[in-house]
């Protein structure tokens, strides 16, 4: 199933048993999400660790963003990348993009000294996958890390010169998303004092905060950076909670949009929203909890299917264009809310079933190089 593995990290601590993927090894890993490989660089130079796993090519070369933060270990990051990468060929695919899905991971160092450098070095490694996964920005990078990558590498997206940072308008397909659910789970029209819990306030919490503050919604904010919370407080009137709080505040809508895996074994008990809707990528920690969720009559709208806004941003040159796609999205998670409720299957599995045969009329890319021709 692996193309390539350039890197000595061949088998999964056996002692991690924090997840059941902790546990596999790397091609028992890559066997059960489909991936096609997995590549590893380290530059003692620039203090780079990254990991970039290829997931699906067979629509288009693999697009994903670059994720930089620190991880408790090692094969924690493997997962995270695998998994992303897989949402990425979900997202993809669902709205019908001619693009596969890949992620990049970079492991954080206590201390990155000269970002420049850093970026770069990440520029070159990207060359070596001739044009196999092009990469944009996600937690923990900005536009400007894509210009540092730009300077090296033509496998980049979200740079200054072009289309720039895509929070905007992942934040506004998530709009659309709770109008969306709002529509059909309450029967309102708007958002007029609709009360909504967002965790994570960062680059799309708070861009939605916003939109969602001029559609007169009631908002509450947790974010681990007080600051950012005190900044939604200020602007657009909302309540600050606590991390640990979010999870049980009493509203319409609870909107995950910081890291994945916030909907688990021990949050989903906790919910007290008819809704669930949000940016995070890969919020459900297994989909046995999304048929929980479904069971207590909780609407979750799939991740891929609300924030592919950013995607849109990214490949539709046309900003009108690109807006149109954008308010798509409505129509779409009336399609699945309908769909789960008709066939009485939980809205994520509807939506992976969607995408999944969209994925096997697909014909393989494998290595084609003509990805490197289109794209540069
Ligand atoms: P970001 O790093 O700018 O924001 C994330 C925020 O979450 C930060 O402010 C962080 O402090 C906060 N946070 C982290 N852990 C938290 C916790 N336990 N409780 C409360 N807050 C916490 O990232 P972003 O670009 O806004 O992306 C947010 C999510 O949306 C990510 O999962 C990302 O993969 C996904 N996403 C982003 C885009 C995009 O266009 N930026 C597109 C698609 C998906």
């Amino acid at each position: 199933m692996f193309n390539a593995i350039s890197h000595n990290v061949l088998q999964l601590p056996v002692s991690e048993k924090k997840t059941r993927y902790q546990s596999s090894s790397i091609f028992e890993l890559a066997s059960t999400f489909g991936l096609e490989d997995l590549h590893f660089k380290q530059d003692l130079a620039t203090g780079l660790q990254a990991i970039v796993a290829i997931h699906n090519t067979s629509r288009g070369p693999a697009l994903g963003g670059t994720r930089c933060m620190s991880y408790a270990t090692e094969s924690a990051a493997i997962v995270d990348v695998i998994r992303l990468a897989q949402g990425m060929s979900y997202k993809s695919a669902f709205a019908h993009m001619p693009y596969g899905g890949g992620k990049a991971v970079l492991i954080r160092p206590h201390q990155i000294l000269n970002r420049d450098a850093y970026f770069e070095s990440f520029g070159k490694f990207l060359n070596t996958l001739n044009g196999r996964f092009i990469t944009a920005v996600d937690v923990g990078t900005g536009v400007d890390d894509m210009d540092r990558i730009a300077h090296c590498s033509p496998f980049v997206k979200c740079t200054s010169n072009h289309r720039g940072d895509p929070s905007g308008d992942t934040a506004k397909g998530v709009l659309n998303g709770i109008k969306a659910a709002i529509k059909v789970c309450l029967q309102h029209d708007d958002l007029h004092d609709v009360r909504i819990a967002i965790q994570g306030v960062g680059k799309v919490g708070t861009f939605l905060a916003e939109l969602l503050h001029q559609e007169g919604a009631k908002l509450i904010v947790s974010d681990i950076n007080h600051k950012s919370a005190e900044y939604c407080a200020q602007l657009f009137g909302a309540e600050i909670v606590s991390p640990e709080q979010i999870y049980s505040v009493h509203c319409d809508v609870f909107s995950p949009c910081a890291l994945g895996g916030s909907l688990n074994a021990n949050t989903m008990h906790l919910i007290n929203a008819r809704i669930i809707c949000g940016s995070a990528n890969n919020q459900l920690a297994s989909i046995s909890v999304g048929d929980s969720l479904h069971q207590k009559q909780i609407f979750l709208v799939p991740d891929y299917v609300v924030n592919v806004g950013g995607l849109i941003h990214i490949v539709i040159e046309s900003n009108a264009e690109a807006q149109t796609k954008v308010s798509e999205i409505y129509d779409a998670v009336i399609d699945i809310y309908r769909r789960s409720q008709k066939n009485n299957i939980p809205s994520q599995r509807i939506a992976n079933q969607m995408v999944e045969q969209i994925l096997s009329q697909a014909k393989p890319h494998g290595n084609n190089p003509c990805y490197v021709r289109g794209l540069t």
